[in-house]
């Protein structure tokens, strides 16, 4: 316990799971300490508008000392757990000192990495996308590729190269980051740059049979053919062999030359979750008990991507992790006031994705709907879902201030 009576909670991780934990939880019943290398919760799902300018970066990003002001925000990486002594280590995620902290309680929220399947060069050539750096990766190497392609006199086959980006993965985020690009490309660079947007292309690479695998048919075939229309080519059933600093080499033997490679193909556990010494499903996350406790482990939670939960265990989406979060407050709550936690129950709203040109996916238990209006609806859902006041009235106006005046071509 704390000098002031409240037992000690650390959370680690700031993401949909950590940030809805930690606004669930009240400042009576616990000393609270966040612990996370960003300080800010991003909202993932506008990330791909994010790299296209549709959104401003700060747009969807929400300070965490702004919103969470009843807990200590710690800037690091947790690294490992001294169980005897209840210690998390960590290292300061600016100057990199180590340090540790003091739990009664932990929770884990850590999220998940990107897998590369062991594909030579994707760590080194490819662009990840998790994360606001990413993003703003994307959008300065998709304008330096025009920039490049632009100067009198450049090389012809350079620029067929240069304009071609490839995204590696046909899940949500692949087909989405695949879709901005292509929006800004008819969108914007057409008219920045006439001659070449014609030549650009944009190349959606998937190992498996189909894109968006967790949508229903119907509307998984509605935006391979909406892409298609688009001129968005595909690839399935194309496995990537390799990603070379200039190419795309696929199991078919295929090389695409490319400027930019994002690779958007799955996930891993962080070396934090292995290092944990819990134990862990075929995927890599953590085994937790029907309220989110680590078996083996008393003082131990864990939530959102990190954490295998349910049976089967529930899909790793912002949904999920969102209500595991406000799950864990009333847990801990029921801990700290002498109750039995109750099970966590998972409330499926559906799926949505944007696939371009302003139509979006809606896949809802009973509700399956495409085009237009679906895209009106993604938009409010993502609106409305937003953490903060501030998030929906900057995305609002990015929204606005993009239709009126176009996407900001800056460079920098
Ligand atoms: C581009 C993109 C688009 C997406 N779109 C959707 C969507 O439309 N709908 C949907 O349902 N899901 C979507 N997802 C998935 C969704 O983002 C994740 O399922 C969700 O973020 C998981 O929440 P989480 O809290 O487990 O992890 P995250 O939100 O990833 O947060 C993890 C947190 O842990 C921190 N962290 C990591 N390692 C450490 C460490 N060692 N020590 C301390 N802190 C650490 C991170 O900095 C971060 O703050 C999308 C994902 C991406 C990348």
């Amino acid at each position: 316990m704390s000098g002031a009576g409240r037992p000690k909670l650390v959370v680690v991780g700031c993401g949909f799971a950590g940030y809805s934990l930690l606004r669930g939880l009240r400042r009576e019943h616990f000393d609270v300490t966040l612990v996370s290398p960003r300080n800010y919760f991003l909202f993932t799902p506008l990330l791909p508008s994010a790299a296209t300018g549709t959104v401003e970066f700060r747009s969807i990003v929400e300070p965490a000392r702004r919103r969470l002001r009843h807990v200590r925000v710690v800037e690091g990486r947790a690294v490992g757990v001294d169980w005897p002594r209840r210690r998390l280590a960590a290292e300061a995620a600016v100057g990199g000192a180590s340090f540790e902290i003091e739990f009664d309680q932990l929770v884990v929220a850590v999220g998940a990495e990107t897998a590369t399947f062991g594909v030579p060069g994707a760590v080194e050539n490819a662009i990840a996308f998790t994360e606001l750096e990413h993003a703003r990766a994307v959008r300065r190497r998709v304008l330096e590729q025009f920039a490049r392609a632009d100067v009198p006199g450049a090389d012809e086959r350079a620029i067929a190269a240069g304009l071609t980006f490839v995204v590696c993965g046909g899940g949500p985020t692949g087909v989405e980051v695949a879709a901005e690009i292509h929006d800004l490309i008819v969108g914007e660079l057409k008219r920045a740059f006439p001659p070449l947007a014609s030549r650009a292309r944009v190349v959606l690479v998937e190992a498996g049979p189909r894109l968006l695998a967790s949508f229903d048919d119907a509307l998984a075939d509605y935006a391979a053919r909406h892409f298609r229309r688009e001129g968005i080519e595909l690839r399935v059933d194309s496995p990537v062999a390799e990603v070379r600093a200039e190419a795309v080499v696929l199991a078919s033997g295929e090389s695409i030359a490319t400027g930019l490679v994002v690779w958007a193909a799955g996930t891993a556990p962080s070396a934090f979750v292995r290092a944990l010494g819990v134990e862990l499903d075929r995927a890599g996350r953590i085994l937790t008990a029907a309220d989110l406790r680590v078996p083996g482990r008393e003082h131990l939670w864990a939530a959102g991507d990190c954490a295998a939960l349910g049976d089967p265990p529930l899909p790793a989406t912002a949904q999920v992790a969102q209500q595991a979060g406000a799950h864990l407050a009333r847990a801990l709550v029921a801990v700290v006031t002498g109750r039995e936690p109750e099970p966590f129950r998972f409330r499926s709203f559906g799926m949505l994705a944007y696939v371009g040109g302003s139509r979006a996916l809606v896949d809802l238990p009973g509700v399956k709907w495409s085009g237009r209006w679906a895209w009106f609806f993604w938009r409010s859902v993502y609106l409305t879902k937003l953490v903060s006041f501030a998030n929906k009235a900057k995305v609002l106006f990015d929204w606005l201030k993009a239709r009126l005046f176009g996407r900001d071509l800056a460079r920098f």
